[in-house]
């Protein structure tokens, strides 16, 4: 299969001044669309050409899964975004205050995983089989498919989510996107799962 690179659910300045144009212009039309690209070129004439990007990711190394991963992380990161507040649901925050103790107190959690990651990599909110939610940092293209975890929310904590805007200042970018997550999405994954 062919994949393509998703549209953005906003117009391009929809987040400013908190991500400007011009980091969305190059984070989503150049970066993300490169691993589109790339992608597509990489599994021709291999099995991976029929799979689903799911199925590529936890079965692919290397150049094809670093590339099959980032499609499938900035996916998640770009739809996970709204220009709109938003708020966890009570289930949600149910299971903040259960796992982390509060609300704050997971945002602090995150903050402090975001913060301490060295070098590129990504911030993911998933929850095991169990029901338990997993807060933990990934380097370069990792992602919680891997463990077997269903993903929730990700931030992506490469220089170039945030470096046309913030230059090295990551906390300030983490402190406004988190004032830019799509709280509605991530409780409607929730609900999804539940039997
Ligand atoms: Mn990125």
């Amino acid at each position: 299969m062919t994949h393509v690179l998703m549209g953005l659910p906003f117009a391009a300045d929809a987040l400013e001044p908190y991500l400007s144009k011009e980091t969305l212009q190059y984070h989503h039309g150049k970066h993300h669309a490169t691993y589109v690209n790339n992608l597509n070129k990489l599994i021709i004439g291999t099995p991976f050409e029929q799979m689903s990007l799911e199925s590529i990711i936890i079965s692919a190394t290397g150049a094809i899964f670093n590339n099959a991963a980032q499609v499938f992380n900035h996916d998640f990161y770009f739809s996970g975004l709204k220009n709109a507040t938003t708020l966890p649901s009570d289930e949600l925050i149910a299971l903040f205050e259960r796992d982390f103790g509060s609300t704050e107190a997971f945002k602090e959690s995150f903050m402090g995983t975001a913060l301490a990651l060295f070098g590129s990599g990504w911030v993911w909110l998933s929850i095991n089989s169990a029901g338990k939610l997993i807060l933990e940092q990934h380097s370069n293209a990792s992602n919680p498919l891997l463990a077997g975890y269903t993903p929730l929310l990700t931030c992506d904590v490469w220089e170039h989510a945030y470096y046309i805007d913030y230059r090295n200042a990551r906390a300030d970018y983490l402190e406004k996107w988190w004032t830019l997550v799509n709280w509605e999405l991530v409780s409607n994954k929730l609900t999804a799962l539940q039997p």
